[in-house]
């Protein structure tokens, strides 16, 4: 057990401040789902915790706004999940909540947190004697020569091909949402497509957050498109697994024609996948099973295989086009 200092902080300035008073190797804490799951394998060493939890500012959920959804960074995955509106117009944000994790998991994590859940690569998680770039900058990459059945196929470098595991930030994604976040330099908003990294030469780094910025609140504007929605999500195992592939995915139709197409994917890529040639080859078509598996090959379009995930080419594709096919039943009630 590595020794920790603790703090509780009671305003979001007041927990960006100790945070930086506290220096290098110091976290907030919020549901703690990933963080203690990181500390036990020693890829998390914090010196000092400043837990955010009594940040009641931060629990603030807002579904009935005109204009956006607002979900304060602190609300619980279930809550978040359970929302009428959300599950009304929007079943994608839902679904992909209540999909991402158990009843217990769902209770405890954060909306906020689960944007920055890190990676499931199983040499990233095992540590030495395996090397990983994003443990340890400049060890190499264990799953370029090993098991890479479930790594990337889209967005990975030499230096890392590993998934962005959650699915939130997938369907949020699809719906343009945009995160406040507080730091040392204050306030600013980053739109989500633009949170995440690719890993590039420095897969350690995998946001664009600065050190010492706390997720506030994640905002999504209100569109109509959110009703003719779903988050698809294959796994080896029914239930509560990560993704091998999902496919969040919204539709507006005219009579059978795309007006409107949404398509973001999960589980394939390094960081949340927004599918814009996708959408864009439903534009103005009419949504049959040969169009939406078309839409399916242009989001992986570029995708990579290495040694033992290329199926999950073919899987992908076939994701987007029974998330549209599912969208499209929506659209139409
Ligand atoms: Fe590490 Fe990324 Fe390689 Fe996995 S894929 S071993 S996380 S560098």
């Amino acid at each position: 057990m590595q020794p920790f200092a603790y703090t509780r902080a009671t305003t979001a300035s007041e927990a960006v401040k100790a945070l930086a008073a506290a220096g290098a190797g110091a976290r907030f804490l919020a549901g703690g789902t990933t963080l203690y799951d990181l500390m036990k394998l020693n890829v998390e060493r914090p010196v000092s915790i400043i837990d955010v939890n009594a940040l009641t500012e931060l629990s603030h959920v807002d579904t009935s706004g005109p204009n956006e959804l607002v979900f304060g960074a602190l609300a619980r995955m279930s809550d978040v999940a359970a929302d009428t509106r959300l599950i009304r117009d929007y079943p994608a944000l839902s679904e992909s909540l209540w999909r991402a994790a158990s009843q217990q998991l769902r209770n405890m994590a954060s909306v906020g947190g689960n944007l920055l859940q890190r990676t499931r690569c199983a040499y990233f998680r095992g540590g030495e004697p395996f090397a990983c770039n994003k443990r340890k900058p400049g060890s190499g990459c264990a799953a370029q020569e090993g098991l890479d059945r479930g790594h990337a196929l889209l967005g990975g470098s030499e230096s890392c091909i590993a998934v962005y595991p959650g699915d939130w930030a997938i369907a949020l994604v699809a719906f343009d949402a945009a995160v406040d976040v507080l730091g040392p330099k204050g306030e600013r908003t980053i739109p989500l497509e633009h949170l995440h990294r690719e890993p590039g030469t420095s897969p350690e780094v995998e946001t664009v957050l600065e050190p010492g910025e706390l997720i506030l609140r994640i905002r999504v504007p209100v569109t109509s498109v959110g009703r003719g929605s779903t988050f698809h999500k294959i796994r080896d195992r029914e239930s509560y697994a990560f993704a091998l592939a999902s496919a969040a995915a919204a539709v507006q139709l005219e009579g059978d024609t795309v007006r409107y197409a949404r398509i973001a994917i999960g589980g394939l890529a390094t960081r949340p996948w927004r599918a814009r040639e996708a959408e864009r080859s439903l534009m103005g078509k009419t949504l049959t099973a040969e169009t939406a598996r078309a839409a399916g090959d242009a989001a992986l379009h570029g995708a990579r295989a290495g040694r033992d995930n290329g199926f999950r080419i073919e899987l992908g594709a076939r994701t987007v086009a029974d998330a549209l096919m599912i969208a499209k039943e929506r659209a139409s009630r």
